[in-house]
């Protein structure tokens, strides 16, 4: 057999199926990434959606209180008036109580209707901030999703593509480094051909005795690893 053109073959075909295998692996990542980008773009638009449902309930109760306020302080109007046609200590003292009530109601409530105006202060620049957010992640995601989606529809014609690059390959090599080469596949998977450094198989670290290393170097036949199987090559970065 012609060794250097059964090696530059067998080089070829370690690649393809080296891409088969990641076109096989991103049929399981691929989904995922997709999954990501949109639950990314599902969470900023939940959280935006949770701040403006927020600020109108805290709008629609700043209301509430501030029709709550008005009435009170009409009440204690009408009680300071009363007060100027009092008669008699008894009056006087229960309108002196129900003056002190509503005062201390009046400030509760500007108190909570200010508190109020700050949670919606802080929500409003929340829902700015996550309105850009949102922009700028759509856009971004939706361009990925595009292109992670095209890839992920076109994987099916990809792997056919290359099995077929890989059977006109599989042909034309020698039949015993071929079933050497799918045998080390099976068990190792994706490294079958490997380089010696160091004097060792790269795929296993086991030492090769120099005696085979000479002969490999000499490139007049094919070697595979004693210990795990795998074919050897000498190239240039070899030691
Ligand atoms: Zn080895």
């Amino acid at each position: 057999m012609e060794k250097d053109k059964d090696m530059e073959m067998i080089l070829k075909l370690q690649a393809i199926d080296y891409e088969l295998g990641e076109l096989d692996r991103s049929k399981d990542y691929l989904p995922d990434m997709i999954n990501n980008l949109e639950s990314e773009m599902q969470e900023t638009s939940s959280a935006l959606e949770s701040f403006e449902k927020e600020v109108t309930e805290q709008t629609l109760l700043h209301k509430k209180l501030d029709i709550e306020l008005a009435a009170l302080n009409q009440e204690l109007a009408k009680l300071q008036k009363q007060m100027q046609v009092i008669k008699t200590n008894k009056e006087y003292d229960a309108l002196t109580n129900e003056i002190v009530n509503r005062k201390l109601k009046i400030s509760s409530t500007e108190e909570e209707i200010l508190k109020i105006l700050t949670n919606i202060d802080d929500l409003k620049e929340k829902i700015k901030e996550y309105k850009e957010k949102l922009e700028e992640v759509n856009k971004n995601n939706t361009t990925q999703l595009a292109y992670l989606r095209k890839e992920l529809n076109s994987i099916e014609d990809k792997i056919k593509i290359k099995e077929g690059e890989r059977k006109n390959l599989t042909v034309r090599i020698d039949k015993r480094l071929l079933s050497t080469y799918e045998r080390v596949r099976k068990g190792r998977g994706d490294q079958v051909v490997v380089t010696i450094k160091k004097r060792a198989c790269t795929g296993c670290y086991k030492g090769i005795p120099p005696q085979k290393i000479q002969e490999i170097r000499k490139g007049e036949q094919i070697f595979t690893c004693d210990n795990c199987g795998r074919i050897l090559i000498w190239t240039e970065d070899s030691s």
